[in-house]
């Protein structure tokens, strides 16, 4: 009996990806391993069936899709959903322990071995299945195209014979993958691109892309944590940074922000009133306002508009925007990691790899995670 991997159609609400798409498909059955696919399960993000039965997979219905040995899938399954996986079985997928961990609870009680994307590491073994950085580098995109359509002025200088206008001020505050892929594309655009980002290292990435570094007179030596996270800055720098970026804020005709510390969520790096200070027109996308937000004026999910005619737009979930890329990229990600994992065509979890242990979160019965298992024990504490 080869391995069965089960793909089903995402119901999270806004989700429009597909965790494998028939190319990926193509190349795990062309390795023996069989893959059942939910009917209409990339239909929205235009994989439609009869690519995956050209792949090799079998078209199924929604139970089917759950009865398997391995199920890829983005989101974390629902109520529903969790009641219908098969106890000892895999899954694989965003599963949101640190921001949900009463769901990697439901899935432990399910009694399957749960491994979150998002926390496979960031060392160089590990990069094939770095769906994190994979799903940054389509928000980055995506935000500066909505920034672009929103905003009332042109990206790129352009002389005419109706006049010289000049190029849109871009400031992308927060250099990981996100903002450097956003420095990129509003570069490209034509835009005029700056950016920040508090750890020192980044100066050298920003320019690389194009953009020019802003220097705050902010003493940011420490905010390096290990595998190049950001650390979270104490209360009083904190401070000062929104106070020191406001000027630059307010002289930008687009702001991205796309600053996240591991752990502790999305930082304050624009106040209501350096947003004010924006002229008419201008727009700020805030990438991480499904984390809470850098901006104070964003409500996730919405756009809102401010004053005299600054909007603030919290999109909740931009990689889905682009479903059919961000799918593929993701299909990448998600098969290195049930691969690196497949031993004589089975499924063997194994402890004692640095992956493994990172990712999974839930095991026999258990969460595993001791991040997660803290969590839950606040959330019961409270
Ligand atoms: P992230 O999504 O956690 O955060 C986005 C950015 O926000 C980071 O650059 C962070 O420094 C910045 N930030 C946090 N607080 C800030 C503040 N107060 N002001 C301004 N900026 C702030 O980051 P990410 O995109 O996941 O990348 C984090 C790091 O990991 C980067 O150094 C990146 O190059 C590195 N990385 C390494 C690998 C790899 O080695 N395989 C893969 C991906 C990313």
């Amino acid at each position: 009996m080869s391995l069965v991997i089960g793909v089903p159609k995402e119901t999270a609400p806004l989700e429009r990806r597909v965790a494998l798409v028939p190319d990926a498909v193509a190349r795990l059955t062309r390795d023996g391993v069989q893959v059942v696919v939910e009917h209409g399960a990339g239909e929205a993000a235009f994989f439609p069936d009869a690519g995956y039965e050209a792949a090799g997979a079998q078209m199924v219905e929604r139970p089917k899709a759950y009865d398997v040995d391995v199920q890829a899938r983005v989101q974390p399954p629902g109520e529903e959903e969790a009641a219908l996986l098969r106890p000892g079985s895999v899954v694989v997928g965003f599963l949101r322990p640190l921001d949900a961990p009463d769901e990697v609870a439901r899935l432990a009680a399910a009694g399957v071995t749960a491994l979150a994307m998002e926390m496979v590491p960031r060392t160089t073994r590990a990069q094939k299945m770095d769906a994190l950085s994979a799903m940054a580098t389509v928000a980055g995109y995506r935000a500066v195209l909505l920034a672009a359509e929103a905003l009332p002025k042109f990206f790129p200088l352009l002389t005419t014979a109706a006049g010289t206008l000049r190029p849109a001020k871009v400031l992308v505050l927060g250099a990981g993958v996100a903002g450097l892929q956003a420095i990129a594309t509003a570069r490209r655009l034509g835009a005029v691109v700056s950016a920040y980002d508090v750890r020192p290292a980044a100066r050298e990435q920003v320019e690389s892309v194009g953009g020019r570094f802003v220097e705050l007179r902010l003493e940011t030596g420490d905010a390096e944590a290990a595998g190049g996270y950001a650390r979270a800055l104490d209360e009083e720098r904190q401070r000062l940074q929104v106070e020191l970026l406001a000027p630059h804020v307010a002289a930008s005709d687009v702001v991205v922000t796309t600053a996240l510390v591991p752990g502790a969520g999305a930082p304050l790096l624009v106040a209501e009133e350096a947003v004010r200070g924006m002229a008419p027109g201008s727009v700020v996308v805030d990438v991480a306002a499904p984390n809470g937000g850098n901006c104070a004026l964003t409500r996730p999910g919405e756009t809102v508009l401010i004053g005299p005619g600054v909007r603030v737009l919290g999109p909740l979930n931009l990689p889905a925007e682009m479903p059919m890329h961000a799918s593929q990229m993701y299909a990448r990600t998600v098969a290195a990691m049930i691969g690196e994992f497949v031993k004589d065509g089975a499924f063997a979890p194994d402890f004692d790899d640095e992956i493994f242990r990172s990712a999974c979160v839930a095991h026999a019965g258990e969460v595993v995670n001791e991040r997660v298992r803290e969590l839950l024990g606040e959330v019961a504490r409270s």
